[in-house]
């Protein structure tokens, strides 16, 4: 029988390793949530990092099975802010000190939007005297598109890899060349050799994953050596084709523990990454965010797009949030976040240190 401290305490965890950890229950789970705890205290401290995000536009050109904004959903309000709207919110973000944005939007890839990207990306530093970070969601781009965005001041980026095994992979997407996992793939590679910080990250409990599966994706993270991770569980949308599917998932509850410990494990397998409190944390348990950065997470996302739009903007069912602007948020977050024992980095752009380290 294996000991659950000695897989703590090693340098390495195997395949094994990590599938047992994700099975832990009661006093080794226990256990492993105290272990990365201490982690977290000791290479990144008990400080939160905001991000406010902004969600711009649910336009997209593509088709994911999972998600609530598919270019084939017809039952979608589609917006757009404008870059008056977008610099309001970055503004906001600037005078309450949160440091960074992320600007998050469906998918798409024309010319146009490059442009449009570029040039509010020249804007935001200006208005903010250079003192924003940046951090850019905007999904699968040419190489010459990530260098403009770079050049133009974002200097991270997320891009999930959704699912590190290409079999499941092509099972929530659709086999054709806009939802092609060899692409994700050198996309995360290309932002990487750009000098981007880089974010990936999984789904957790979809329909079809097995915990090998999971263990193997936080394998993958590892091996490209990612410096930022936003993962979170996975939550059926109705009007999607893997709605179909539902009655083979985990129930919600044990989707969610399984988030918490994939959160706990990445951080002691890299203990100085940026890991966020992914908001569907908080659609399946109101104190979701807090308890994944109790245990291992160190940045979080207030929700910084005009309350109108946010209804619009689903993903998945139950987003938290979607009544509220973007003032309530933070008296609201202030108050969560000291709950947990920590401090919020005001001010801070609170970069990977696992990124400012290796560079
Ligand atoms: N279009 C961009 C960014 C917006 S989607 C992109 O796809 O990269 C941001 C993330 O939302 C996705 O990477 C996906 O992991 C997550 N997401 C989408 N649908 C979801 C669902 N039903 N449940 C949980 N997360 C979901
Ligand atoms: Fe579009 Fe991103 Fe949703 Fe896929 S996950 S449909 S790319 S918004």
């Amino acid at each position: 029988m294996q000991n659950i401290n000695n897989i703590l305490h090693k340098t390495e965890l195997t395949l094994n390793d990590i599938i047992y950890l994700l099975n832990v229950n009661d006093i080794n789970e226990k256990a492993l949530f105290l272990h990365s705890q201490v982690i977290k205290q000791q290479y990144v401290g008990n400080i939160v990092y905001y991000r406010g995000l902004i969600e711009f536009s649910n336009i997209c050109e593509k088709s994911c099975y999972y998600c609530g904004i598919r270019n084939e959903n017809i039952n979608v309000n589609r917006y757009n802010l404008t870059n008056a709207q977008i610099l309001d919110a970055v503004k906001f973000a600037h005078v309450n000190k949160y440091a960074s944005v992320v600007l998050q939007a469906g998918e798409l890839a024309t010319r146009t939007f490059a442009k449009r990207i570029e040039t509010l990306l020249y804007k935001i530093k200006d208005i903010t005297n250079n003192e924003i970070g940046i951090t850019l969601s905007l999904g699968e781009q040419t190489a010459q598109t990530y260098q403009r965005w770079f050049n133009a001041g974002a200097h991270r980026y997320l891009l999930r890899i959704e699912s590190s095994n290409p079999k499941l992979y092509y099972k929530i997407h659709p086999n054709n060349t806009k939802h092609s996992f060899e692409n994700r793939l050198q996309c995360l590679q290309i932002l990487k050799n750009i000098g981007y910080q880089v974010g990936s990250g999984v789904m957790i409990g979809l329909p079809f994953q097995t915990l090998t599966d999971m263990a193997n994706d936080l394998l993958f993270l590892k091996q490209f050596d990612i410096d930022m991770c936003g993962m979170g569980p996975y939550i059926e949308h109705s009007d999607t084709p893997l709605y179909e599917f539902r009655n083979e998932l985990l129930p919600q509850k044990q989707r969610f523990n399984l988030a918490l410990k994939m959160i706990a494990i990445l951080r002691i397998m890299m203990p100085k990454i940026n890991i966020a409190a992914a908001t569907a944390l908080q659609a399946i348990d109101p104190m979701g965010r807090e308890k994944a950065i109790k245990i291992g997470a160190n940045i979080l996302m207030p929700n910084i797009t005009p309350g109108k739009y946010r209804n619009s903007y689903k993903l998945y069912e139950n987003k938290p949030c979607t009544d509220e602007e973007a003032d309530d948020c933070t008296k609201c977050l202030d108050a969560r976040v000291s709950m947990t024992g920590n401090t919020i980095g005001y001010g801070q752009w609170g970069d990977s240190k696992h990124f400012t380290e290796k560079t």
